[in-house]
C-alpha cells in the first residue's frame, strides 16, 4: 500500500511566544499554496505539526512541492491503519517497504496517545518489531542507533504509521524577516545568493538591468526562467526589468578608464534602492563573493556599498566556488546559468578595472556628470515590472 498521509513539521524552529505562532502560521499558509491543485487533501493542524490527508492525490508530485517550501523542517509519508493490532502491523511492513534502501538495523518507537487502545507502547514495540524482523530476517534490532526508527502513533481514530524522515529546506518562512530587493544577472551566483535570502526568511523582488538592445530579448528570457526557478519557493516572484542602456552610454562616453565599472555599478545600486523605496524593501541582495572578480574586493565593495543607505546582504560573501555551484544545482538553476548571454556590465568593461577604488575620486568623476541624477530617474521611471509564477518557463530556453 502506498502512503496515505503526510506528516508535516514545522515546529522546530528555535522560536518562542508570539513570533512563534506568526511564523507557524505563515509555513501553514505556503503549505496550503502550494498544495491548491490536489482539491482531494484534507488538512489537520497542530501544535509544529500539520497532518495531511492524501485521499488519493499523487504522493510523488506531493512531495516534489514539499521540497520547496520554506520553513518545512520535515516530513514523512504515513501509511495509516485502523486500531487493530494486525492491520497495523501490516503497515509497518509497508513503511519498511518504503524506505529507499533496506537497512540493516531498526528500532520501533510507538506513541500511545489513546489511553483505550489495549496493548501498552511497550508490547506493541515487540509485537510490531518482532512482525517485522520476521519479515526482514537480516535485520537487527538497535535500540541506540538506530539506522530507520519506525514510529507508530495511536491516536484516538486510527494508527500512523511511519518510518522516512525527509528533510524540507528549513529556514525562516516566507518574509518573516522582511522583504529584499535582489539584483540578479544571468550568473550562477545571484540566483544562488537570492535562494539563501529567501530561505532566511526573506520575501524577494528581482531587479534585472538590460542593455537592450546591446543585450538581446534571450538574456531577459534568461533572467525570467531564473526567478521562475527561485519563484518555485515562492509562489511568485516580481521582476523589474530595468534599461539600463542610456545610463550605461552616456556614462561611457564621458569616463571610459578603470573606475568605469564602479562608477556603474554604484549607479546600479542607487536605481535598485529607489526601487526598494517604491515597492517597500529594507535591503539589497547580491550575489558577490569576496575576491571573485574585481569589483568583488573590499574596496571595491566599500565604495560602491556607499552609493547608497540600505544594507546590502552578500549571502555568497566567504563562499567558495563550488560551494555557490552546489547550491545552483540543488535550486536547479545552474543549467540555466551557464547558457551563453550577455551581461551588461561586461559590454564596457575597461581594460583594468580598478580593485581599489578611491572614493573621493569616483564622487568626484560622478559629479562631473551633471545629467547622472537624471538618467537614474529615467532608469526608475522606464522599470518594466512583471509578476513570474513558478515553473512559468518557456520554450525559448532550449534555443540558447
Ligand atoms: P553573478 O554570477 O550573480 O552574475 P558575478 O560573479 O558574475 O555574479 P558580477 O558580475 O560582479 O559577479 O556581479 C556581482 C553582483 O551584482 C551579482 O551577483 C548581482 O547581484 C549583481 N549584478 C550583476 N549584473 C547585474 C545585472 N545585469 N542586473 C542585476 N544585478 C546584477
Ligand atoms: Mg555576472
Amino acid at each position: 500500500m502506498k502512503p496515505d498521509l503526510i506528516v508535516l513539521r514545522h515546529g522546530e524552529l528555535t522560536l518562542k511566544g508570539k513570533n512563534r505562532h506568526r511564523f507557524e502560521k505563515t509555513v501553514y499558509d505556503q503549505i496550503r499554496k502550494a498544495m491548491k491543485p490536489f482539491a482531494k487533501l484534507t488538512f489537520l493542524r497542530e501544535f509544529g505539526r500539520v497532518y495531511m490527508e492524501l485521499n488519493g492525490e499523487p504522493y510523488n508530485e506531493i512531495e516534489h512541492r514539499l521540497k520547496k517550501i520554506i520553513g518545512l523542517t520535515s516530513f514523512s509519508p504515513v501509511h495509516t491503519a485502523p486500531l487493530e493490532l494486525e492491520a497495523i502491523q501490516q503497515r509497518a511492513l509497508d513503511a519498511m517497504a518504503n524506505l529507499e534502501h533496506t537497512p540493516s538495523s531498526f528500532k520501533v518507537s510507538v506513541r500511545r496517545v489513546n489511553k483505550q487502545f489495549p496493548h501498552s507502547s511497550q508490547e506493541m514495540n515487540k509485537l510490531v518489531g518482532g512482525y517485522v524482523l520476521r519479515a526482514y530476517p537480516g535485520l537487527k534490532v538497535d535500540v541506540n542507533h538506530p539506522e530507520v526508527e519506525l514510529r507508530v502513533e495511536l491516536r484516538e481514530e486510527k494508527a500512523l504509521v511511519f518510518s522516512r524522515v525527509i528533510q524540507g529546506v528549513g529556514g525562516f518562512p516566507l518574509g518573516t524577516n522582511g522583504k529584499a530587493m535582489l539584483m540578479l544577472s544571468g550568473g550562477i551566483d545571484s540566483p544562488a545568493a537570492g535562494y539563501l535570502a529567501l530561505r532566511q526568511g526573506l520575501k524577494v523582488e528581482a531587479v534585472h538591468f538590460h542593455s537592450y538592445p546591446y543585450t538581446s530579448e534571450r538574456s531577459q528570457q534568461k533572467v525570467k526562467d531564473l526567478v521562475s526557478k527561485l519563484a518555485e519557493y515562492a509562489g511568485d516572484i516580481k521582476l523589474h526589468l530595468v534599461p539600463f542602456t542610456s545610463l550605461q552610454t552616456r556614462v561611457h562616453q564621458s569616463y571610459k578608464k578603470n573606475l568605469l565599472i564602479t562608477v556603474l555599478r554604484r549607479a546600479m545600486f542607487r536605481i535598485t534602492e529607489r526601487l526598494a523605496e517604491e515597492n517597500g524593501a529594507s535591503a539589497i541582495v547580491t550575489g558577490e563573493s569576496l575576491g571573485q572578480v574585481a569589483s568583488q574586493t573590499l574596496g571595491s565593495m566599500n565604495v560602491i556599498g556607499r552609493a547608497v543607505d540600505l544594507p546590502v546582504l552578500q549571502p555568497l560573501i566567504c563562499m567558495e566556488k563550488q560551494e555557490i555551484i552546489r547550491i545552483a544545482e540543488m535550486i536547479d538553476t545552474y543549467d540555466i546559468s551557464i547558457q551563453p548571454h550577455e551581461d551588461c556590465c561586461t559590454l564596457f568593461l575597461p581594460p583594468s578595472p580598478s580593485t581599489n577604488p578611491n572614493l573621493r575620486v569616483v564622487e568626484a568623476i560622478e559629479q562631473s556628470m551633471d545629467w547622472l541624477d537624471e538618467e537614474i530617474d529615467r532608469a526608475v521611471a522606464g522599470a518594466e515590472t512583471i509578476w513570474i509564477q513558478a515553473g512559468e518557463q518557456t520554450p525559448f530556453s532550449s534555443f540558447f
